[in-house]
């Protein structure tokens, strides 16, 4: 009797997409995981050491709408696995989860060590070979390492969104420039003083969240969120926030002649911040005329920032990479190269902080390698 042959499948890159297409394949097929590295080690930085796992939105369109490149691309991939679907994937082997106040889901262990080893122990039949993927070669589907070639029936790129373009790139596909997204803001102005003060419920640009001036410039929730919608823009643009509320200045001039204006102003912003923003922080209230009034209000509510440069804090995840008309969203089969398949970061896809990028993973992972199957 003919024996079925096992589809042979090869998987560049060891990370979370490229480790989790291979848990799905494992069983089925015969898997090699290449990576130059060791696998996984990626997801030990993440959530601050906690791995940030997913987010508690459990409506795919809504889920979409945190990816400033792919929002479209996702509608259907997370129609098919999303948030719910992973959390099961992660009790399934052994890994319990809670979510946050802020909604973003966290091992019960609070430990991306932990959240490896579990995996990696779930992925004992796949074979991980530490080589570098340098090319791959078409009819027969080959992968060229820096030591070795191999054949295979299907190839997934998951090669991230650092250093793994060259394989894609080799076959023919666009490559959107990649730009760091998720990353705290150099400024032009000279914050150095303000270093350490953080601002809560700050709005920029129709987002609202905490900003923290740094010896560089800023960071803090809200400036990832900028920094990822703007991440293909080019440097410098202006920022404008609004710091705090509105609130009637000269009613409470009138009524606290008496208190210095940064005493007064230090209930709605922090102290040290009106002093930066006062050319006479101890003047009284009742010596504070209207044009002064109305300048201060202005570098409250527009307070205007020169940003030059990303800097370092943040996530940073690559905004850019392999362009998504080149992939099937069905299937995450490249258009360009039958038997090519892609997930992960290594696409042009990115999503706000929260969660969201690891559930790019594990969905267009899902996708990519139930499509195989
Ligand atoms: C500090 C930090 C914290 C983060 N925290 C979170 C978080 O809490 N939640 C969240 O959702 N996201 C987080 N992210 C983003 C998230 O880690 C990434 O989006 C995710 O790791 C991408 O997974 P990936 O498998 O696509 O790529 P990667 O994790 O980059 O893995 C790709 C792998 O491919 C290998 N590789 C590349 N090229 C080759 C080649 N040619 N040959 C062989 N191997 C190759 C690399 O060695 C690597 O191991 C964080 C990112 C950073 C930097």
């Amino acid at each position: 009797m003919a024996q079925e042959s096992i589809s042979k499948i090869g998987i560049i890159g060891g990370g979370p997409a490229g480790c989790f297409c291979a848990y799905f394949l494992q069983n089925t097929c015969d898997v090699t995981v290449f990576d130059y590295g060791s696998p996984l080690r990626t997801l030990l930085v993440t959530g601050g050491g906690r791995c940030n796992l997913a987010h508690a939105e459990f409506d795919f369109r809504e889920l979409a709408k945190n990816y400033p490149r792919g929002e479209k691309f996702l509608y259907s991939v997370f129609s098919k696995f999303s948030t719910a679907d992973t959390l099961k994937f992660f009790n399934n082997i052994g890994v319990e989860t809670y979510i946050q106040e802020d909604m973003r889901i966290f091992p019960v262990s609070n430990s991306a060590k932990d959240v490896r080893e579990k995996f990696l122990y779930s992925l004992n039949k796949t074979k991980f070979k530490k080589e570098r993927a340098l090319r791959i070669e078409q009819n027969p589907l080959r992968i060229i390492t820096d030591c070795s070639s191999h054949k295979f029936d299907k190839i997934i790129i998951a090669a991230g969104g650092h250093s793994g373009y060259d394989c894609a790139k080799f076959l023919g596909h666009t490559i959107v420039e990649p730009k760091p997204a998720l990353t705290a803001l150099k400024t032009k102005e000279n914050l150095k003083n303000l270093a350490g003060v953080s601002i809560k419920n700050v709005r920029c640009s129709g987002f609202r969240d905490d900003i923290l001036f740094t010896h560089e410039g800023i960071s803090g929730p809200l400036i990832y969120k900028i920094s990822s919608v703007k991440a293909r823009d080019s440097f410098p643009y202006k920022l404008e926030l609004d710091l705090c509320d509105e609130f009637d200045l000269q009613d409470l001039l009138n009524k606290n002649p008496h208190k210095t204006i940064k005493n007064l102003l230090s209930e709605f912003i922090p102290k040290s911040f009106a002093e930066y923003i006062l050319e006479n922080p101890d003047t009284k209230c009742h010596q504070i005329n209207g044009k002064t009034r109305d300048e201060i209000l202005n570098k409250i509510h527009n307070f205007t920032l020169t940003i030059t440069a990303p800097a370092k804090g943040g996530e940073v995840v690559t905004s850019g990479g392999v362009d998504l008309k080149e992939i099937n969203p069905k299937t995450m089969e490249s258009r360009i190269v039958n038997g090519v398949y892609f997930c992960g970061e290594v696409m042009d896809i990115d999503g706000f902080c929260g969660g969201f990028n690891l559930q790019n993973c594990w969905s267009t992972a899902y996708i990519a390698s139930h499509a195989i199957l």
